[in-house]
């Protein structure tokens, strides 16, 4: 669990990019941080980097499009990239540049050859809203057949008893059961940056599937990693 931590530690910014196409080529498995706006994903991110602003919580609706990659590992021999999706549901972006951007991260989801797991930060007081569901229904595919991971982490635990943790947990496990095949790798954990519960169990998940990961190759063909080729489409409001 140290060498997991101390691994997730070395998260480092790399770049930010505003579309699909300007994504670097991908050369090393990928993990997706996905959740609703005010999920705490922001918060879980650096506290797994042990960095308090290596992710921004971005409020602000002009700074909510656009993902946030994060390169893991040795300096000289990076293992591995976090990709930060913007956070979804914010009230005071216009429903034509929700709806757009749903899309575009649906297609991040769907096609991104480099993807090997997604982490999907739920409030554990609120649970899967009908947005984490659709996201859910958009990647249960390649869920299904074990191609991409699948972590949740049931945020702000401190703010539960233990019963209401307990029930967390068990309306969350109802959600994922729909999920689940033979082949899928589906795990979830109560999690909470502010007691650190969870860090650890998150921490090794995370390690264990770059470990797990095959190295990616390059595609010249397709350079973006995108076997859509309308994924391009610009990420901001018009
Ligand atoms: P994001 O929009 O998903 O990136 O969410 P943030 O990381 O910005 O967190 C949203 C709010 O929840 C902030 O006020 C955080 O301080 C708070 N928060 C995040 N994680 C925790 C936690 O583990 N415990 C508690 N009590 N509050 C948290």
């Amino acid at each position: 669990m140290r060498e997991a931590l101390s691994w997730t530690q070395s998260a480092r910014f790399l770049t930010t990019a505003s579309l699909l196409t300007q994504l670097p080529a991908p050369g090393l498995p990928e993990v997706a941080f996905v959740g609703r706006s005010n999920a705490g994903k922001s918060t879980a991110i650096n506290t797994l980097a042990q960095h308090r602003r290596l992710a921004f919580a971005s409020k602000t609706p002009g700074r909510t499009q656009h993902i946030n990659l994060f390169e893991l590992g040795p300096a000289d021999a990076p293992d591995a990239r976090w990709a930060d999706l913007p956070g979804y549901g914010y009230a005071a972006v216009a429903r034509g540049a929700k709806l757009r951007w749903q899309q575009v991260m649906a297609d991040y989801l769907a096609h991104r050859h480099a993807l090997a797991g997604i982490v999907m930060l739920v409030d554990s007081r609120h649970g899967f809203t009908p947005l984490d569901r659709q996201l859910l229904d958009f990647v249960s595919q390649r869920v299904g057949t074990g191609e991409v991971k699948l972590l949740v982490l049931l945020t702000k635990a401190d703010k539960l008893s233990r019963n209401e943790a307990a029930k967390s947990l068990a309306a969350a496990q109802k959600v994922l059961g729909d999920l689940a095949t033979d082949h899928a790798d589906i795990s979830m954990v109560l999690f909470s940056a502010l007691s650190r519960q969870g860090l650890g169990d998150a921490a090794l998940v995370l390690r264990q599937w770059q470990a797990a990961a095959p190295a990616q190759l390059a595609d010249p063909v397709d350079p973006a990693g995108l076997a859509d080729p309308d994924a391009g489409a610009p990420l901001s409001p018009p």
